[in-house]
């Protein structure tokens, strides 16, 4: 199959130790855009942006995906979730935005609000494993912005 369904795919079948590319933006290896980091989060715009605004934002230690995280990642995954909203501030995105968006119908949604940082309830997602549409497996979120969403995500 074509496109990220077809990459999510192969992605799935060839899961392996090897860094991924994610590893490689953290150890600056690969070149990326990075809007933010400290010690336990990377921020980098997508490649292959999918919004006028679409940035992701990862944790330095190399979890694979969302399935395979613990309590003791309660932590981080909040602290992930709060750099995402503070991020999308600084890029403007005053109107709203989405966290997550995948071309297959996401595994995991979580509904959750930041009313300290953003009047709206927002819509976290995250591609996990093989139905999710997850390409790299090094957990991320995404964070699109700068124009309408639709919904439901195709
Ligand atoms: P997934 O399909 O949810 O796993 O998303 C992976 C995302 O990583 C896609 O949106 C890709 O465009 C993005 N991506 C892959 N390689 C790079 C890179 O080298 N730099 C920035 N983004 C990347």
């Amino acid at each position: 199959q074509d496109g990220e369904v077809g990459k999510a795919q192969r992605a799935a079948a060839e899961v392996s130790t090897e860094p991924t590319i994610f590893s490689r933006i953290i150890d600056r290896s690969v070149p990326a855009t990075i809007l933010y980091e400290d010690d336990e989060c990377l921020v980098f715009r997508d490649v292959a942006p999918q919004a006028p605004v679409h940035f992701l934002v990862i944790p330095k230690c190399p979890i694979p995906r969302l399935s395979r995280v613990g309590p003791q990642d309660t932590q981080l995954l909040g602290h992930l979730m709060v750099v995402a909203a503070r991020t999308a501030q600084a890029e403007g995105l005053s109107d709203g935005y989405r966290l997550g968006e995948s071309c297959v119908p996401p595994h995991v949604a979580l509904r959750v609000t930041l009313p300290a940082l953003i009047p709206a309830p927002l819509l976290a997602v995250i591609n996990d494993g093989k139905h999710g549409a997850q390409s790299v497996y090094h957990l991320h979120l995404h964070v699109l912005g700068g124009r309408q969403m639709s919904w439901p995500p195709g």
